[in-house]
């Protein structure tokens, strides 16, 4: 059996933040040197009755930046959120030493439109995308080879569970290659909120005609909720989009642990 050192970094929790209820962010120091391009994600394990228990988390973080932080939402009948949900700074946690994942942005196909569609924490991945982008777009460089635009659509049942909102409307209102749409589904709990309503999915068709975008220069991202990937999907592949051109993350399958 592999000893944890030659598969895991020693890696230890340096801040945890609560968001919500629910929801909290963790900043891990990798303990090592850990490559991953924005969009990927990494494996953390904690022991659980004698038994390590990894589960995949989309990295939040850019490449740039030492601490890795993941957005992470306790569910508490699972085997690993709960035990995360209450680490404090300074202890230890299992990371692979590699991170994985396609979810990365497409600069292959010669879309310069890129639709990001998120749930809650699904929206990491596009927050290690746009924070990668302004750093590289504030040192002078465009953002990425040729004239790319990030659009994103992000849902959450209530508006203090977006976490990463005041970050991505401030990038948002300095970078013009950036939209994002906070959007949330309970409107009667949050009289105060004045901005999109709806889920992500039932703004799908309305969003791709604001922002004017098709599939012939358009690659679409979903991200999070498995109801939210599968109708969002449906709703891109009926308006045109090709298989090839929709890239998805589904974070958990109902009913199945994750891995
Ligand atoms: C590539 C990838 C990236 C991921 N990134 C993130 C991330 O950035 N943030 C994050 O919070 N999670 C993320 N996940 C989900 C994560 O890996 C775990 O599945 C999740 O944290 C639950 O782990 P658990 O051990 O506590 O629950 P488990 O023991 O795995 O699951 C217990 C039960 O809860 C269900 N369940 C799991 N998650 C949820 C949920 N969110 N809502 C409702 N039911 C659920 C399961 O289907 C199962 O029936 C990602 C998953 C994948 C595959």
């Amino acid at each position: 059996m592999d000893t944890p050192s030659e598969k895991f970094l020693p890696a230890r929790v340096v801040e945890r933040r609560q968001i919500a209820e629910d929801l909290f962010v963790l900043k891990v120091d990798p303990g090592g040197s850990f490559d991953y391009k924005a969009g990927q994600y990494a494996t953390l394990g904690l022991e659980r009755d004698g038994k390590r228990v990894e589960r995949a988390y989309s990295i939040v973080s850019s490449p740039y930046e030492r601490a890795l932080e993941f957005f992470i939402e306790h569910v508490p009948a699972g085997q690993l959120t709960p035990l995360l949900n209450v680490l404090q700074e300074d202890h230890p946690v299992y990371l692979r030493r590699f991170a994985k994942g396609r979810f990365t942005l497409d600069l292959k196909s010669g879309h310069t439109n890129h639709l990001l569609l998120g749930t809650v924490t699904g929206v990491a991945p596009y927050v290690s995308y746009v924070r990668t982008i302004f750093q590289d777009w504030k040192k002078g460089g465009s953002p990425m080879p040729g004239e790319h635009r990030l659009f994103c659509v992000h849902g959450s049942s209530h508006a203090h569970e977006f976490g990463y909102r005041d970050e991505l409307e401030k990038i948002a209102a300095e970078a013009p290659w950036f939209k994002y749409v906070p959007t949330i589904s309970r409107p009667w709990d949050n009289p105060e909120w004045h901005g999109e309503l709806g889920r992500v999915d039932d703004l799908v068709r309305k969003y791709v005609e604001v922002w004017n975008l098709t599939p012939a220069d358009t690659t679409a991202y979903l991200c999070g909720h498995p109801g939210m990937v599968e109708t969002g999907r449906g709703m891109l592949q009926r308006a045109g989009w090709k298989k090839e051109h929709l890239q998805f993350e589904i974070y958990f399958i109902p009913g199945t642990p994750g891995t």
